[in-house]
């Protein structure tokens, strides 16, 4: 039985994978994927909530994108404005440039240069998404929202102190639907004991 939010060993192993020990399981997780859906249910939570005060974090440097510098596309640069907006960025815009001031603290971020480019990669590219779990959220807007969450969270690779790995999880567990990553990936493994004795003949 999983009791969410009660303190196991967490930790973080070869940079890709969260792994902790809940006594006589193991449960691992693909630090992405957990990512992924942590930020997803916020995003969505907020949306159906019409919450419009998201917690952000200002950047040190604000950052500013001549618009043709992130794509060519009128129709893929609106997407990325009403993605963004859906998630909680704050930004200013003239007529050919926009420049991001604050980013959600979620995100445990990040080049701000890199997010912007996979997601209006991600905005072109008719990239498979699956279709919302709920009524309340339309295609369209799930797809907003799985993009941002899939280029916000963090990557196989990226480093994750203990104490960001055991709020992720505990965050993870909070969430109320167990969909995998966009790219159809799962985002738990669980070993039990014996299981794991029975590697050892025992
Ligand atoms: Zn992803």
């Amino acid at each position: 039985v999983e009791t969410p939010g009660e303190d196991f060993t967490t930790y973080q192993l070869m940079g890709l994978f969260i792994v902790e020990d809940r006594g006589s399981t193991i449960n691992v997780y693909d630090q992405h994927a957990v990512h992924e859906r942590v930020l997803y249910e916020q995003f969505s939570t907020q949306y159906l909530e019409k919450k419009d005060k998201f917690p952000t974090q200002p950047l040190l440097v604000e950052k500013s994108y001549k618009t043709t510098d992130l794509t060519n596309d009128d129709d893929v640069y609106r997407e990325l404005v009403k993605s963004l907006e859906l998630t909680g960025f704050v930004f200013t815009e003239t007529e050919d440039v926009i420049t991001i001031t604050a980013v959600p603290v979620s995100f445990l971020l990040i080049s701000v240069d890199v997010f912007l480019q996979e997601s209006v990669k991600d905005l072109t590219d008719s990239i498979e998404v699956g279709t919302s779990e709920t009524k309340e959220i339309d295609d369209q807007t799930h797809r907003r929202l799985a993009i941002m969450s899939c280029r916000g969270a963090i990557k196989a690779g990226d480093p994750l102190s203990t104490f960001e790995a055991k709020q992720l999880i505990k965050q993870f567990h909070q969430t109320t639907h167990n969909a995998t990553c966009p790219h159809g990936r799962p985002v738990q493994v669980t070993l039990t004991k014996e299981e794991m004795m029975g590697w050892f003949k025992r």
